[in-house]
């Protein structure tokens, strides 16, 4: 099998480039259908959504937007939560039909906290559209509309996703290997 290497860890072929073209296509067509008299803004969320975001916004057949975005979050100094912002948000959000842009939706903590913080601008309505679901993992609420795939709790890279900094840039995804998990 091609199994690639990245750092120490062993990673296998896992969803093949064909299977993520099409899938990114299918999704297109969804969003194309569903904003058909919308100018919707993909708010694209980097690093790891930006090979997804390319691909998705060149097969949409409607008028759209693209501008993107880093979420950030700090331990706000007097409040007790977390502040989280997006770095690069310099567009008027009234309005306007968003569909954030995600790699993966693990947790779900990255969007459960950063919704409310776009909600503050009045868009006219926030979807999400996310490459990568895992199920399993997600405990915070959250409502995903465009979904890839949903996949098992386990460490992938590949199609702009990472493990510290490398194996982004493959077609395909890759998941860790069965013995490299059993470590530590
Ligand atoms: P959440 O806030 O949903 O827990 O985490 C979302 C972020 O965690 C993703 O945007 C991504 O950066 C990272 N992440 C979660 N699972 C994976 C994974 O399997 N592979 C990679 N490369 N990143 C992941």
């Amino acid at each position: 099998m091609d199994q690639i290497r990245v750092h120490d860890k062993i990673f296998v072929p896992f969803i093949a480039a064909d299977q993520i073209k099409r899938r990114v296509e299918e999704l297109a067509q969804q969003i194309s259908a569903d904003y058909k008299d919308k100018r919707p803004l993909l708010l694209a969320v980097l690093n790891g959504s930006f090979m997804f975001a390319a691909d998705l916004f060149r097969s949409l057949t409607i008028d759209a937007e693209i501008s993107f975005i880093k979420i950030a979050s700090y331990q706000g100094m007097r409040s007790s939560g977390k502040v989280v912002t997006a770095i690069g948000m310099e567009q008027d959000l009234g309005g306007r039909d968003i569909i954030l842009v995600e790699d993966i939706v693990d947790t779900g903590k990255t969007l459960h906290h950063f919704i409310p913080t776009l909600q503050q601008q009045h868009p006219a309505s926030i979807a999400v559209a996310t490459f990568l679901h895992k199920p399993d993992a997600t405990i915070f609420p959250l409502t995903l509309t465009y979904v890839g795939f949903s996949i098992p709790n386990r460490f992938v890279v590949g199609y702009g996703l990472d493990y510290d900094g490398l194996g982004r840039n493959h077609y395909q995804v890759y998941q860790l290997a069965e013995e490299t998990t059993k470590e530590s």
